[in-house]
């Protein structure tokens, strides 16, 4: 929640960005203590959740017990963390408590493994409570003296056949099968008929029953008071519950992303108050991972003085949506304190990542695709200032060749012009047209994405180039997807 929480609010304070960054390089250059901790937090159920039922009263006996194991490995991890230098992890060690009173009264008092109902006993440890081991003490040795029974009336009777029993209506009794009952004694108490068999009670079973029960009733009722008392009492806890369930989110989190990038080798990203970005062999955090070929890295190069907008052409299938995003996601990562998958990079901080994401229709709200474009369009020029990153994507595609081409135009200028919105942009197009703005526009630059045609193959480059093209190659990639020859030999 909290990862999600931070890719969701990404910071904007250069200092406050920096301060995760310490955090996660020093993590990243200790991995001993790193993987030590991680081992350990694995071990940590949900936190946040429990403490959270806790204050509700809504934790259950099996709620406690994984509390006490989610507290268990806490003095392990401080005492880990000691190697930790970091700002943060200074933060957390001075707000850490390792609720050690907490986890040891869950243990001495609620089972390990306790049963799932409350008022039916299973819940309570022996030792935690005298009246209780007391009453349980009753309960057992009236149940033996019961089994006891049994063995000595088949032998004063001689019905071997005898057996004594317990059920909810009758409590317990002395079952005598048919061929038998001529052998029962004055002293039995009919209670039941059945079609093969009678059923008996003596004074002396109901005695001993009563006291059986007595105490086993007594006992589940004492036991489910002395759950709610300890939940009672952890609840008195909840602020320190809640204060590490915070520090531990935050070390997860910390650690997360120095495993990250250990593991998919980023780097750590400057981040300043410049107009600039600046990326060296960026990549495409989740394209590179689920893609099996091999990601071919790009450069990247935005200030608000000669490289603001770039229009990007290039072959379908270049890479031109991928490279955008990859753009986005490495500056939306670098803000949030994460290191970023390139071999380097300068992030001049932006205000708000301007995209649409245009995915899904919106037919059912009377909105149709190009319309729903629009919108975005619109809410993105009203919204982006000059610190802005905007990311457009084949803007005008949905209309006409000609209007497209006029609103992708008109777009790129009123971005470009710095009294309106002047920020940092790429622009993705088939509209071989728009490179010509390069000369008319002092900010403007043209980029492609490299294809070859070898042959009747496509050969995808995949690498970001100065200039721009005039070739899409869209009747090649339709071969390339199936669509029958006639079709594109017509
Ligand atoms: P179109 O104009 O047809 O929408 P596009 O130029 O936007 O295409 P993308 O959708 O970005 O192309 O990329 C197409 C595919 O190429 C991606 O799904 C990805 O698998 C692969 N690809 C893109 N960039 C790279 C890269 N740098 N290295 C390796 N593979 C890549």
């Amino acid at each position: 929640r909290l990862l999600k929480n931070w890719l969701l609010h990404p910071l904007l304070d250069c200092q406050e960005i920096r301060r995760r960054q310490e955090a996660v390089e020093e993590s990243l250059k200790k991995p001993i203590v790193r993987q030590e901790i991680r081992k350990q937090l694995r071990q940590i159920l949900d936190l946040e959740k429990l403490t959270t039922r806790i204050s509700l009263a809504a934790a259950s006996p099996r709620d406690l017990v994984a509390l006490k194991k989610s507290l268990w490995p806490l003095p392990e991890i401080e005492s880990q963390l000691q190697d930790f230098r970091a700002e943060t992890f200074e933060q957390i060690k001075s707000s850490w408590d390792n609720l050690q009173d907490v986890a040891g009264l869950i243990d001495r008092a609620i089972l390990d493994e306790p049963a799932a109902l409350l008022q039916e006993g299973g819940l309570i440890k022996a030792g935690f409570h005298q009246e209780l081991d007391e009453l349980r003490k009753i309960s057992h040795s009236g149940k033996t003296f019961i089994a006891q029974i049994e063995k000595r009336e088949r032998e004063r009777t001689g019905i071997s056949s005898l057996k004594v029993r317990y059920n909810k209506v009758f409590g317990y009794y002395i079952e005598v099968t048919r061929p038998n009952l001529s052998l029962v004694p004055a002293d039995y108490q009919r209670k039941q008929t059945l079609v093969n068999s009678e059923r008996f009670i003596t004074p002396e079973l109901k005695e001993y029953e009563e006291r059986v029960l007595g105490a086993e009733a007594r006992s589940n009722e004492l036991e489910y008071e002395l759950f709610l008392q300890v939940r009672e009492e952890v609840s008195q806890q909840v602020s320190r519950l809640q204060q590490m369930a915070q520090n531990l989110a935050l070390l997860d989190v910390l650690l997360s992303l120095a495993e990250l990038a250990h593991q998919r080798n980023y780097t750590r990203p400057e981040v300043e108050e410049s107009d600039i970005l600046a990326i060296a062999d960026g990549r495409h955090p989740v394209i590179e991972v689920v893609q099996g070929e091999p990601f071919i890295p790009n450069d990247t190069y935005l200030d608000r003085n000669e490289n603001q907008i770039l229009i990007i052409t290039g072959p379908n299938m270049g890479g031109k949506s991928t490279y955008m995003r990859q753009v986005a996601l490495i500056t939306l990562l670098a803000q949030m304190g994460s290191f970023v998958p390139a071999k380097s990079a300068r992030i001049g901080i932006v205000d708000r990542i301007c995209t649409r994401v245009g995915a899904t229709d919106d037919l059912a709200m009377g909105q149709s695709t190009f319309m729903v474009e629009m919108v975005e369009l619109a809410r993105i020029l009203n919204v982006a200032t000059k610190r802005s990153l905007i990311i457009l994507d084949e803007i005008g595609r949905g209309t006409s060749t000609l209007d497209g081409l006029s609103i992708a135009r008109a777009v790129i200028e009123y971005i470009h012009d710095k009294r309106r919105v002047g920020a940092r942009t790429l622009f993705a197009t088939h509209f071989h047209e728009l490179a010509c703005l390069e000369e008319e526009l002092a900010r403007v630059k043209n980029y492609c994405m490299t294809a070859k045609k070898d042959g009747p193959q496509m050969l995808f480059l995949r690498k970001i180039m100065r200039g721009g093209t005039d070739k899409s190659y869209g009747i090649d990639v339709a071969r390339l997807a199936g669509l029958p020859e006639e079709v594109i030999q017509r």
